[in-house]
C-alpha cells in the first residue's frame, strides 16, 4: 500500500471556520453577535477540557460564549431551571449542555428542555426528527463534522459500504442516518454495529469507510480493517502514560499504528474528528442566529 492520507481535522476545521467568516461578518453588520451558552454540570476532567476548547474556538473567531457551571450533585430541577432561563435570554442564540451528565440526572429531560430553536448541538428530538426526514435544521455536531471531513478530503460516500461501530444518540445513530440519506454527502450503504453485534471484525472488514465510535481505547486493530479502507476514528479516551507531563495521553478507538499501513486514509486522535465537532458547533450557532431574526 502507498502511504495513507492522514486526514488533518485541525486544518480542515480551520478551512470550515474561515468559510463561515462572511456569515459571521454579515450578522455582526446587522448588530448581531452570535452567542453560545454552555452548561457544564460536575467536574469531569474530559468534559471540562472539551468545554474549554469549545469556548476557546468561539473566542478565537470573536464570537460570544459563556459557560454556566453547576455542581456535580445538582438536582434535575436546578439544571432544568438554568436551561429554561437561557432559552429566554436573547444574547444566546445557541445552548449546549455538555454530555454526559452525571448519571443521577435524566439526560433526555434536560435535552427536551432546550428550545429546539437554540439547540446548538442538534440533539433535540425535533431536530433529530428533521434530520431523519432530510429537513433543514441544526445537525448534531460530531456527525456533521465527519461529513465535512469526508467532503474536504474528497472522499465521496456515494455507493460505498459504511460500517458504523456504535449506536449512541449523538454519534452512531445520526452519522449512520446522515450517510444513508439521498443527498450529496450521503447515498452510502450503511451497516450499524454495537455491543451486541456478533462477528464484529468480519463485518467491519467489509467497510469501504469504517467509523469507530465505541469509546474503547485502541480496540480496532488490523483484523477489523479492509485494505484500502477509510477509517474515521471518533473515540477519545485518556489512557495513563507516566512519560507525559499530564500523566495521560489521548487515544482513539483505533489502534492507529496497527492499521496505518492498511488504510487509504485515516483520522488521527487527537486532531481528527474533535476539532471538526467544535467547528460545527460554531456553524450551528451561526445558523441559529441567522434564523432567530
Ligand atoms: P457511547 O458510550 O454513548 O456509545 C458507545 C456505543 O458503542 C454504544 O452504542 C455501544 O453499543 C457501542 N459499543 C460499546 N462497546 C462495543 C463493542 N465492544 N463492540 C461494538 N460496539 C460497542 O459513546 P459516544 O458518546 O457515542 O462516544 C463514543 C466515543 O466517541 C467516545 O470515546 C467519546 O469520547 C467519543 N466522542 C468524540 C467526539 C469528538 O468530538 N471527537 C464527540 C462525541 C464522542
Amino acid at each position: 500500500m502507498s502511504e495513507p492520507i492522514i486526514i488533518d481535522g485541525v486544518a480542515i476545521s480551520q478551512q470550515v471556520l474561515e468559510s463561515l467568516q462572511p456569515r459571521i461578518q454579515k450578522l455582526k453588520s446587522r448588530g448581531i453577535l452570535p452567542g453560545l451558552a454552555v452548561v457544564l454540570v460536575g467536574d469531569d476532567p474530559s468534559s471540562q477540557s472539551y468545554v474549554r476548547m469549545k469556548t476557546k474556538t468561539f473566542a478565537k473567531y470573536e464570537l460570544f460564549s459563556e459557560t454556566f457551571y453547576l455542581p456535580e450533585n445538582s438536582d434535575l430541577d436546578s439544571v432544568l431551571k438554568i436551561v429554561k432561563d437561557l432559552n429566554s435570554r436573547p444574547e444566546f442564540n445557541g445552548i449546549l449542555v455538555q454530555l454526559p451528565l452525571p448519571t443521577h440526572l435524566d439526560e433526555m429531560q434536560v435535552i427536551l428542555a432546550i428550545d429546539p430553536d437554540k439547540d446548538a448541538d442538534g440533539i433535540h428530538p425535533l431536530n433529530l426528527g428533521k434530520m431523519v426526514l432530510g429537513v433543514k435544521g441544526p445537525l448534531p455536531c460530531t456527525p456533521h463534522g465527519i461529513l465535512m471531513l469526508l467532503k474536504y478530503s474528497n472522499i465521496n460516500p456515494k455507493g460505498k459500504h459504511v460500517v458504523v461501530i456504535g449506536r449512541s444518540n449523538i454519534v452512531g445513530k445520526p452519522i449512520a442516518n446522515l450517510l444513508m440519506q439521498k443527498c450529496e454527502l450521503g447515498d452510502a450503504t450503511v451497516t450499524v454495529c454495537h455491543s451486541r453485534t456478533q462477528n464484529l471484525a468480519a463485518i467491519a472488514r467489509q467497510a469501504d469507510i469504517l467509523i469507530a465510535a465505541l469509546g474503547k481505547p485502541e480496540f480496532i486493530d488490523h483484523t477489523f480493517v479492509k485494505e484500502g479502507a477509510v477509517v474515521i476514528d471518533v473515540g477519545i479516551s485518556r489512557v495513563e502514560d507516566s512519560t507525559t507531563p499530564k500523566g495521560y495521553r489521548l487515544v482513539g478507538d483505533v489502534n492507529f499504528d496497527d492499521v496505518r499501513d492498511l488504510v487509504s486514509a485515516i483520522t488521527p486522535v487527537p486532531g481528527g474528528v474533535g476539532p471538526m465537532t467544535r467547528a460545527m458547533l460554531v456553524a450551528n450557532t451561526l445558523y441559529l442566529a441567522e434564523n432567530s431574526v
